[in-house]
């Protein structure tokens, strides 16, 4: 049954618009239009197939102030990060408009003939988008999907559809064809459920929860279904006594607070070398105190509010172990929350183990390299972290050392729309960007012509 949600706009909690959810049978007749689409889209030649690529991510890029203020408004994204988050479709449309013409098969030696591999698409692919990166983790979907000659049904999250409504209509603008990108609002048990059942949905991409994401491995089963999971994480930010302290302090809030915590990559677990202890914690409360949490439409904003009254409660509910030190918010209406600092009681407390998801940050102490692998490690997740030393062995041997998908030594950046980016263990399956993903879009047909 179809049924309406209110967008609001987390900042003051006012309805932004009410959007038409689709229902299963409505569901059902853009996965039917989507895999008839399939049939001409696959054949398209691949020139033309990038050109229209190219077209859409120039289109993104001529929209991006209109989409910022669009995820501005429904998800309380600071303005930097919005219009960043534009561009970032921008980027990775045009990098993988780049593929259609080198999706290079082999052809590899035999007696008796030649025998050839193709790249063949694998039809339509459902992609299942969650609130807090509601533009990046779609195009990071549909851009090598479409590129490898797949069509695309999206289904963003409730809490966040807009930016993904507005895609699907540019991308018609652009000259994709009719029924190759469709984005289908709706609830996740409905829509999002059908992309695993249906049997013409061929491969599900989903990026959430990793209660979620095990569901749908799961139901994926039943049909082998292709699939990519991108799911929590509980990414350490590792600071030796030998770094650059300020600096490794100074990007830290940012490491951890970016999007108001609302982020898989979130560095939410500090290990600080032990000698180091008290001259770190001076310089992070100096940078933590200055975090500016304000209307995400100023320019000089560095978080905004949390996506949703429920998502603020969760992330209250980790509140109870000792505070350091917090920053700042605004008092409500909005969902605002001042950033804080824990020291947990020991590597068994709640916010040193769980996903929280939220402008919270836990500090704890090691005392050699050994100690930091194994703190690291000891958790469920593995997706991204922090190295922070001037030793290169050191920056390496930790580097291998820790079980995580996405490590950066002296910064804090996780994704670029060229390298690969997904999880360890529960942290995900499979990985999304770079050159990996584009393979993860196709299945190898391998063909033997007889030259007899
Ligand atoms: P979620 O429930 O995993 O939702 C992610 C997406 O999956 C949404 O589009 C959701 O739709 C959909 N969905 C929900 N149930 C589904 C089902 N049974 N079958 C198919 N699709 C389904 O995540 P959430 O509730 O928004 O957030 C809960 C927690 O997950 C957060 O607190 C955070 O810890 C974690 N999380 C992690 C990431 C990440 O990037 N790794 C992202 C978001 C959340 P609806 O929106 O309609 O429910
Ligand atoms: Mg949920």
């Amino acid at each position: 049954m179809p049924s309406t949600y209110d967008v609001i706009n987390p900042a003051n909690e006012s309805i932004v618009e009410t959007v038409q959810l689709l229902g299963l049978e409505e569901t059902d007749a853009v996965i039917a239009k989507a895999a008839n689409a399939f049939e001409s889209w696959k054949n398209v030649a691949p020139g033309e197939r990038a050109r229209l690529l190219r077209a859409f991510s120039q289109i993104v890029t001529d929209r991006r102030e209109e989409l910022a203020q669009i995820e501005i408004t429904n998800s309380g994204h600071t303005r930097g990060n919005a219009l960043w988050e534009a561009d970032n479709v921008a980027n990775t449309l045009m990098y993988y408009a780049a593929a259609p013409e080198r999706l290079f098969g082999r052809q590899i030696p035999v007696p008796g003939g030649i025998d050839v591999t193709f790249k063949e698409p694998l039809g339509v692919v459902g992609i299942i988008v969650p609130w807090n990166f509601p533009m990046p983790i779609a195009g990071w979907g549909f851009a090598p999907a479409l590129a490898a000659g797949n069509t695309v049904v999206l289904k963003p999250a409730e809490y966040t559809p807009l930016s993904a409504i507005r895609l699907g209509e540019l991308a018609l603008k652009a000259g994709i064809p009719e029924g190759v990108f469709n984005v289908l609002p709706g609830k996740g048990s409905i829509v999002g459920n059908r992309f695993v059942t249906h049997p013409l949905v061929r491969k599900v991409v989903f990026t959430g929860s990793t209660t979620v994401g095990k569901q749908i491995m799961v139901g994926c089963a039943e049909q082998v279904k292709r699939l990519t999971l991108e799911l929590g994480g509980k990414s350490s930010n590792i600071i030796f006594a030998d770094a650059d302290i300020a600096k490794a302090a100074a990007g830290a809030p940012s490491a951890v607070f970016d999007n108001a915590g609302q982020d898989c990559c979130a560095r939410s677990r500090i290990l600080v070398q032990k000698s180091a202890f008290d001259t770190f914690m001076e310089h992070f409360e100096v940078a933590v105190k200055k975090f500016r949490v304000e209307d995400p439409n100023l320019a000089t904003a560095d978080m905004g509010p949390l996506i949703s009254k429920k998502q603020f409660d969760v992330v209250e509910s980790f509140l109870d172990e000792p505070i350091a030190f917090k920053g700042s918010a605004p008092s409500g209406p909005g969902y605002w929350m001042a950033p804080t600092v824990l020291l947990p009681k020991n590597t068994q407390s709640r916010s040193w183990r769980e996903e929280i998801f939220g402008p919270v940050v836990s500090v704890m102490t090691f005392e050699d390299e050994a100690e930091a692998i194994a703190m690291a490690n000891d958790s469920e997740y593995g997706l991204s972290g922090s190295i922070w030393t001037r030793d290169v062995g050191r920056a390496l041997r930790v580097s291998r050392g820790i079980e995580t998908g996405a490590l950066s030594v002296n910064s804090n950046s996780s994704v670029r729309f060229w390298t690969p980016f997904g999880g360890f263990k529960q942290s995900g399956l499979g990985r999304e960007l770079g050159p990996d993903a584009l393979d993860s879009f196709t299945e190898v047909k391998n063909v033997f012509i007889s030259n007899d």
